[in-house]
């Protein structure tokens, strides 16, 4: 049976009062249950705030003030006196203002179903070019003139990218198993098909049936796909050289660790990718909005795909490994490696700032010019039609120096040093920090490519190791302080910021962080909090007393800070935010990282770095 979109709103609504992860996965799982596997897929993306996976460009592109001037506008012809600018403010969220109003919007009455919901949502984001502002406009308008209050609220949170349920990834796993076994028991099984295929709905639609055998052997059956992202394997840190070989044995293998943007490069071909169902594909519009991920561009039906970690197409941003990684004579390929800013005439890298300008969307062609990459080759995850992620890291890489050796445009393999003391690590670690590089990946021999995953088999050392912090912190800002002075002019003078308690499944504020910032970034950064502020804290946010800032924020933008050491303070620790801990003399290192608010430094991380710093 379809199901209706109102009762999903209904489950938004109960979530939303509910903090706990067991919770809440009991009560999206016993939804799930009652819905068809079309619908399962759909509210996969939805609770997301989305129609597809990150990696498909399908955002709605609307913004809560078009959405506002919107209805300004359609009160003030209706000679309504209603603005929603000020009921926004009093209620601090677009989908509580639209709430309130909706009873003024209503024509006539209609109920959908959530695959309706999914069309309508379509049909925005396929809206584009020039007055698509307006069309969007309309086709919003339309939806909001003919439903109720609480499906108007989630409609709008989902349109403007305000949609905050608290329901990550990682707990759409927990809830997928529950819907099979009533536990977590298949949650694994689950993540390793999320880490496999970074999208949701693909995981969702091997739910059919939610019998046990059937839905475990479907599982065991996807393999990654090049075309494809992966999830990023991710990096452990330690507090010393001695406990790298505490944790990897005898013998390991070290890279540099290369400071640009990681780049995982793909090369298939059609065939390839025909072979993956997913329901998004149908909606797909044509090649001209950069939607070309199942269009061939070469005749020979070839295809290179870049992405970087966060799952972003950067196909586009860097036609010479394209075209490079199209000339290497191997069929199909993933590969797994960190692009750099490359000096040629003197054969090493760039900065990673430098770097970073090859981001864009823009005048690519003028940049890559004055600013030529290279990319590091660490990892090979696929190659001629085999997927070789369960192998141990020491033959893939194996395979990865046999199968790619020679090669040197702007592809390179990594070197990889087989070592067996800590001595000798020590000796490398000096060796490539003095040459620029920001430390060593340490990697276990034995070991699959688990994506997505972090655990102690890949473990960083990084340069920040010799003083107070064995790494940076990657927090969300929750809030601002206006700061005093000169500062207070700017309007703003530090930030509060929070890092992850995945126990409790919220944000825990533990330090201010005013230093690192100029006072160009202090207006930009005011400029993009501004979007976001809210009244209230908001409900997944802890603060202790005594940081409570002058404007709350919504929890958005993320920044890596540095800071001397990771401090402890027992009386905070009674209110259990953040166990206590804090950063001492923390700087902004970079702010609007682009990573997911689930990847931020967690507090189970920050008590580990806290610890091995002690020890
Ligand atoms: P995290 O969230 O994992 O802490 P981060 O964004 O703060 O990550 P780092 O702490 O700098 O990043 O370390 C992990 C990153 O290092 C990887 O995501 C990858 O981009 C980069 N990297 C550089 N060299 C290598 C290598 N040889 N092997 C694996 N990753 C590497």
């Amino acid at each position: 049976m379809n199901s209706s979109f109102k009762e999903l709103c209904k489950v938004f609504e109960k979530l939303e009062n509910i903090a706990g992860r067991l919770d809440m996965t009991s009560l999206m799982g016993e939804f799930l249950k009652q819905c068809n596997i079309y619908d399962i897929q759909v509210i996969s993306y939805l609770v997301q705030g989305r129609v597809a996976p990150k990696f498909v460009d399908s955002e709605f592109n609307y913004s809560e003030k078009s959405l506002t001037n919107l209805l300004n506008q359609y009160f003030e012809d209706k000679e309504e006196d209603i603005d929603i600018s000020s009921i926004r403010q009093e209620t601090g969220d677009i989908g509580d203002a639209i709430y309130q109003v909706s009873e003024k919007l209503v024509k006539r009455r209609k109920s959908r179903t959530i695959q309706e919901i999914y069309e309508i949502l379509w049909e925005i984001v396929n809206t584009s070019g020039s007055g698509s502002v307006e069309r969007k406009g309309n086709l919003i308008l339309n939806f909001l003139t003919s439903t109720s209050d609480i499906e108007a609220k989630y409609f709008v949170r989902i349109v403007c990218g305000q949609l905050r349920l608290g329901l990550h990834s990682k707990t759409m796993m927990d809830v997928f198993s529950y819907t099979v076994t009533g536990d977590k028991e298949l949650s694994d099984k689950f993540s390793r098909v999320y880490g496999a295929s970074a999208d949701i709905g693909f995981v969702a639609s091997k739910l059919d049936q939610f019998k046990k055998e059937k839905v475990i052997e479907e599982l065991e059956d996807i393999n990654v796909t090049p075309g494809f992202p992966v999830l990023s394997r991710l990096v452990e840190r330690v507090g010393s050289f001695e406990e790298v070989k505490e944790r990897l044995g005898d013998k390991f293998l070290v890279q540099g660790k290369f400071d640009g943007l990681r780049l995982q490069i793909h090369k298939y071909t059609q065939d390839s990718i025909s072979s993956r169902k997913v329901i998004w594909r149908d909606y797909l519009r044509s090649k001209e909005q950069g939607l070309n991920l199942f269009a061939s561009d070469s005749s020979d039906g070839v295809q290179v795909k870049l992405y970087t970690r966060n799952l972003e197409d950067v196909t586009d941003m860097f036609p010479e490994i394209v075209e490079d990684a199209k000339e290497i004579d191997i069929d199909s390929f993933i590969l797994d490696s960190e692009v750099l800013g490359w000096d040629y005439s003197k054969d090493t890298f760039l900065s990673y700032q430098t770097t970073m300008q090859r981001k864009r969307k823009y005048e690519v062609g003028k940049v890559s010019e004055k600013i030529p990459v290279k990319a590091m080759l660490f990892d090979l995850l696929y190659i001629n039609g085999e997927d070789i992620t369960q192998k141990d890291t020491v033959e893939r890489i194996n395979l990865l120096e046999k199968e790619f050796k020679g090669i040197d445009n702007s592809l390179r393999v990594a070197d990889t040093l087989r070592i067996s003391s800590v001595s000798k690590l020590k000796e490398v670690f000096d060796k490539y920090v003095e040459q620029g590089l920001e430390g060593l990946i340490v990697k276990q021999f034995e070991g699959g490519y688990e994506a997505g995953k972090r655990n102690f088999e890949w473990i960083k050392l990084k340069k920040s190791m010799d003083r107070g912090l064995i790494d940076t912190v990657d927090m969300v800002v929750v809030g601002y302080y206006y700061g005093s002075g000169r500062r207070a002019e700017l309007g703003i003078g530090a930030l509060l910021g929070a890092v992850y308690n995945e126990k409790e499944n919220r944000y825990d504020a533990i330090c201010k962080v005013g230093t690192g910032i100029s006072d160009d970034l202090f207006k930009q950064i005011l400029q993009e909090l501004k979007g976001i502020e809210v009244l209230k804290k908001t409900k997944d946010v802890a603060v202790t007393d005594t940081l409570e800032p002058d404007v709350w924020v919504k929890p958005k933008f993320v920044i890596t800070v540095d800071a001397d050491e990771v401090t402890r303070d027992i009386s905070k620790d009674k209110e259990g935010v953040g166990n206590g801990l804090s950063l001492r003399f923390p700087r902004l290192i970079e702010w609007d990282r682009e990573k997911a608010l689930e990847e931020i430094t967690t507090v189970e991380e920050l008590t580990t770095i806290f610890e091995a710093k002690r020890s």
